[in-house]
């Protein structure tokens, strides 16, 4: 993960604690085929604390290239796809695959898809 290098990337608290920042972090974008590289850097995250964070950046950003959490793109691809409250993006793994709301959410988006729902047939 280039976290200090990457200029477009919002920088996230864990991020102070990510131990590829200490390392080169070029290391974390191996080329295509480059076994030994990916070894050594998902070496790395083995000892990161924030590799779960990290894990879970990458599956919610959909970051398509690199090294996060330990696995590679091919293997973050083969992962299910995390889910994310549409309003506040707390996870809602697990939650039926219809639900794209938290809790907390849920009965806010529910009342505005009804009052848009009323408001199409009024008009
Ligand atoms: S898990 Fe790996 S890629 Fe992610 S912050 Fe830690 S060292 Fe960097
Ligand atoms: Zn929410």
């Amino acid at each position: 993960m280039r976290v200090f290098t990457e200029v477009l990337l919002t920088p996230e608290p864990w991020m102070q604690d990510a131990l590829c920042a200490q390392s080169d972090p070029e290391m974390f974008f191996p080329a295509p085929g480059a076994t030994e590289a990916v070894a050594r850097a998902r070496k790395v995250c083995t000892r990161c604390d924030v590799r779960k964070e990290c894990l879970a950046y990458a599956l919610k950003n959909g970051e398509t290239h690199g090294i996060w959490g330990g696995k590679t793109e091919k293997q973050r691809r083969a992962m299910p796809r995390a889910r994310f409250c549409r309003t506040c993006g707390v996870s809602i793994d697990g939650a039926p695959v219809q639900v794209r709301y938290c809790p907390t959410h849920r009965v806010a988006a529910r009342a505005a898809s009804k009052r848009a729902y009323q408001e199409r047939r009024a008009s």
